[in-house]
């Protein structure tokens, strides 16, 4: 897969344009929960400022009484805080699973409104990948992550104010902790992706030429190649020990500077006030009260510290599921309606890549009613040129049209009531008989579903079931048949109703049994209708109205059958050899 087909990641300010708007969904729950983290860190706050006025107090003569209504005082605000912050938390909790949710959702709907093409040549990998290793780094993120560090950041910066809040001389040993910890930082992080992805690498290296060497043990015995393949996973061990060593480095000189960044403001505020102290400026209250405030800010910075690797993770998942609403929409619906159902393709070229044309300047005219059988070899472009006339993809050049407006022109719910592509791939979808059929038309009926499924000869067995059309059915719920999964897919499309159906069956191989049994319905389906059948069995072709060869991405002869075997063509010839068979 090259650079050029990945699916885009979106960049910063599209980032924070989302976030904002996710914030602003909830704003109740996002306010309550930063509100109670808030009052639970103000709670916290007490026992600093309770213990510096006790020592002063007990410096200054007291009773035991005041003593114990302090000490009852403290216990009441620790008691608050436990409580608080266990409704902060749940809050927070339940508004991450929110959000979790708001994004998997929008992610899904940009997902379902990738063009199809877009998803073909970016790779089904790329976007899995992204539903599930991202989803599950940014699930990780809005539940844990981010809660934890907006609460490390509530209570740094209250604490802050706390200790601020005694005396303007506390400023000073705090931001002597700064420059060892914005230094510190700003070194690691810059070294320490790439250490640990190096690192992990290396390991990756190790296992790979581990087991190359004992799967392919005997090869290496038979050739002598022993040697080689030790000195072989000496380097790659060589290359782990140096890579781990490396980030063992990093962490050498990262922790000390933030012990010395959060140890520094502790100790500078135990110097400071005591120089104040004896100079008579402050009360001994004040040191303790701000000495305590000083180390309680140790915790949550170092949490806000820790969490910062996750959060950038997150963001960085965040970046590729938000990319996949930044792909370019291949149709862009205008206002024209078809004026009836005659689908043309006009001198239409396409390509996957861009670069080799699979489709070559092709043309052909579907009348209303009529039935097309498209025969040729395998690769000539049959699937490609159906799927076009189906509107899956757009053309590269010329145009595709029903009743004279291109089908990349209608809205997708529109498109399908015109032309529908039938393929042997036919999905049951988790949820009841009903929910299956009525995703076609969704203003169906129970009156409308029943008849689709008696028109396809699959009322019986539905009515049959255990609840009918309400049940369940899809992975987890009742297993239908390939027939009756077939089926139900069939009925689906009586219920769409399109004009025009392009039948492809090149997929997959059908059983033969379940085909005969199937071709009753299909006969049914296809009654009344426009039909582009792609025959893989020349004999459906003969009781077409019209043949289209297609060989080498061109129609190289389209007239009826018996023009066809007059005109003594490829398909005379074709024809000439599955009759000899037959
Ligand atoms: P047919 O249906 O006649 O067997 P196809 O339309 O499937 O032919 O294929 C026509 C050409 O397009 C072949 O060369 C095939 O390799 C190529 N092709 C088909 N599908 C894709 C795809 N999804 N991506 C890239 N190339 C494709």
């Amino acid at each position: 897969m090259s650079a050029a087909t990945r699916l885009p990641v979106a960049d910063s300010p599209a980032l924070r344009r989302y976030v904002k708007q996710l914030a602003r969904r909830h704003p109740r729950m996002l306010f309550g929960a930063l509100g109670l983290h808030v009052l639970a860190a103000v709670a916290a706050l007490a026992a600093p400022r309770l213990l510096g006025d006790l020592v002063e107090a007990v410096e200054q003569g007291t009773t035991t009484g005041y003593v114990d209504r302090v000490l009852m005082v403290l216990a009441g605000f620790l008691v608050a805080q436990t409580v608080l912050t266990r409704y902060a938390r749940y809050v927070s909790q339940v508004l991450g699973e929110q959000v979790l949710a708001d994004l998997r959702e929008d992610f899904v709907d940009n997902a379902l409104s990738l063009p199809v093409g877009v998803v073909e040549s970016a790779g089904s990998g790329d976007l899995l990948t992204r539903t599930s290793r991202d989803v599950d780094q940014l699930g990780w993120s809005v539940r844990m992550a981010l809660p934890e560090w907006t609460i490390a950041v509530v209570t740094a910066a209250l604490t802050l104010v706390a200790a601020l809040s005694i005396g303007w001389w506390v400023a000073l040993p705090c931001l002597l902790g700064v420059p060892p910890l914005v230094v510190g930082l700003r070194w690691y992080l810059a070294r320490a992706r790439d250490g640990y992805l190096r690192e992990s690498a290396t390991y990756s290296a190790i296992s790979a030429s581990l087991t190359e060497t004992v799967e392919g043990a005997r090869t290496v015995e038979a050739l002598g190649l022993e040697r080689e393949q030790v000195a072989r996973v000496d380097d790659d061990i060589r290359d782990s020990y140096d890579a781990e060593k490396y980030t063992l480095h990093l962490r050498t000189v990262f922790f000390p500077s933030m012990e010395l960044s959060y140890l520094v403001p502790t100790v500078a505020t135990l110097l400071l006030g005591g120089w104040l102290y004896t100079r008579g400026e402050v009360s001994l209250g004040d040191v303790t009260a701000a000495t305590l405030y000083v180390q309680m800010l140790i915790d949550p910075v170092d949490r806000i510290v820790s969490i910062l690797d996750e959060l950038q993770a997150g963001a960085a998942s965040l970046a590729r599921l938000l990319g996949v609403a930044h792909v370019p929409d291949d149709r862009t619906e205008g206002e024209a309606r078809p004026v009836d159902e005659q689908l043309d393709v006009d001198r239409v070229r396409f390509s996957y890549d861009g670069e080799r044309d699979v489709l070559h300047d092709v043309s052909m005219s579907v009348g209303v009613g009529e039935r097309i059988a498209m025969v040729g070899p395998s690769g000539a472009g049959k699937s490609t040129l159906g799927r076009l006339m189906a509107g899956i993809h757009p053309p590269r050049e010329g145009a595709v049209t029903v009743g004279g407006v291109p089908l990349v022109d209608l809205p997708l719910g529109e498109l399908r009531g015109h032309v529908a592509l039938v393929t042997q791939e036919h999905h049951v979808f988790v949820g009841t008989v009903r929910e299956n059929l009525v995703l076609a038309r969704p203003s169906a009926d129970d009156e409308a579903v029943l008849a689709a499924l008696e028109s396809v000869d699959a009322r019986t067995w539905v009515e049959a079931l255990p609840a009918g059309l309400d049940t369940l059915v899809g992975s987890g719920g009742r297993a239908l048949t390939d027939a009756q999964a077939q089926q139900v897919a069939l009925a689906r499309l009586v219920l769409a109703d399109p004009h025009t159906l392009v039948l492809d069956e090149a997929t997959s191989l059908i059983d033969p049994r379940a085909a005969r049994h199937l071709e009753r319905s299909m006969a049914s389906v296809l009654e009344g209708r426009t039909v582009v059948a792609i025959a893989h069995r020349l004999f459906s072709a003969h009781d077409a109205d019209r043949v289209a060869v297609v060989d080498g991405g061109r129609i190289t002869e389209l007239g009826t059958h018996d023009e066809l075997i007059a005109s003594g063509g490829s398909y005379a010839d074709l024809w000439e050899s599955w009759h000899g068979r037959g």
